[in-house]
């Protein structure tokens, strides 16, 4: 197995993508098992910055492969926002109180178009080097309403294209068969099998 240090403390995330590597060759080791605790400040110019920020932060700590990610909702109507802001959307303290806020701001527009995305960036840093980077992103619509229980943040009020239910709505297992999260893992760990095991000198 491949030990990766997940550079994260979002619970939400640190399960999702635990539970999707499982059946393939890495271990995900959670930094509260090395007890490493670490406030990383993100800007705001782009995803693929934050993940790289996170990673080359985590990588101070330790010496082998850390991922990192940063991922975000991004609505049409609304020019790509909530964006790289999307867990401090317009200072809102709640999942549920940016939920209404998006909801709001698309039954005050004149437009129609109600679609959005997830997108998840991801960087690979080792040693202080950052090593890989890659992007994906997950494509549907904004509901009309908040639905579901399951998941986290903008999950509620997403229905992913091809479903009729929201993520939130969708089991644990599903969402992870078709996430942001698990298309951008899916290049990390093709990456890790092709260079990250010569990179650890494997
Ligand atoms: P990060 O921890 O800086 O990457 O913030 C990500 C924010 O984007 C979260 O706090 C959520 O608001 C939102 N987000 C990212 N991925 C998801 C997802 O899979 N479901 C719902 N919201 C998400």
């Amino acid at each position: 197995m491949i030990n990766v240090l997940l550079g994260s403390s979002n619970d939400h995330k640190i399960a999702e993508i635990i539970s999707m590597s499982q059946g393939s060759n890495i271990a995900f080791i959670c930094p509260a098992e090395l007890n490493i605790a670490l406030d990383v400040k993100e800007g705001v110019s782009s995803f693929a910055e934050n993940a790289s920020i996170k990673a080359m932060a985590y990588s101070r700590k330790y010496s082998g492969l850390v991922l990192a990610d940063d991922s975000g909702f991004e609505v049409c109507e609304l020019g790509g926002r909530p964006g790289v802001l999307s867990n401090r959307f317009e200072g809102l303290k709640t999942d549920y109180g940016r939920c209404q806020k998006v909801l709001s701001l698309l039954a005050h527009s004149d437009s129609t178009n109600r679609k959005a995305k997830f997108r998840c960036a991801m960087a690979i840093a080792m040693r202080e080097e950052l090593l890989f980077n890659c992007e994906a992103v997950c494509e549907g619509t904004v509901n009309f309403e908040p639905s579901g229980v399951n998941g986290f943040g903008y999950d509620p009020i997403f229905v992913p294209d091809g479903f009729s239910k929201s993520f939130a709505e969708l089991s644990f297992a599903d969402k992870n068969q078709i996430s942001h999260r698990v298309k951008a893992l899916n290049l990390v760990i093709d990456w890790i099998n092709i260079h990250g095991i010569e990179a650890i000198g494997g």
